[in-house]
């Protein structure tokens, strides 16, 4: 089939509306994520790991919440290393 440059434009056009639109989407979705983490000043929850950093960060020791939340982050963290450390036992 023989295109036209008139079809290409036209298809040109098309491929640029979708782009743009994937790339307001993928925007949007980094926009929702950053000012959650990037607003300073506000407290994140106790009883979390970002709670914890929170505690930290301000110097002031944390709470039994935040404590526990974070030793189970770790702990988390420590067998997530254990099981691909075994991963790499077994691969070689
Ligand atoms: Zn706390």
């Amino acid at each position: 089939m023989i295109q036209t440059l008139e079809q290409r434009l036209v298809e040109l056009r098309d491929l640029r509306r979708r782009v743009n639109a994937e790339i307001r989407k993928v925007q949007g979705a980094i926009d929702d994520q950053r000012p959650r983490k990037r607003r300073n000043g506000e407290k994140p929850p106790c009883g979390t790991e970002q709670g914890y950093h929170w505690h930290r960060r301000q110097g002031e020791p944390a709470d039994q919440g935040c404590r526990d939340a974070h030793a189970s982050y770790e702990r988390e963290r420590a067998a997530q290393r254990r099981r691909s450390a075994r991963g790499w036992d077994v691969a070689s």
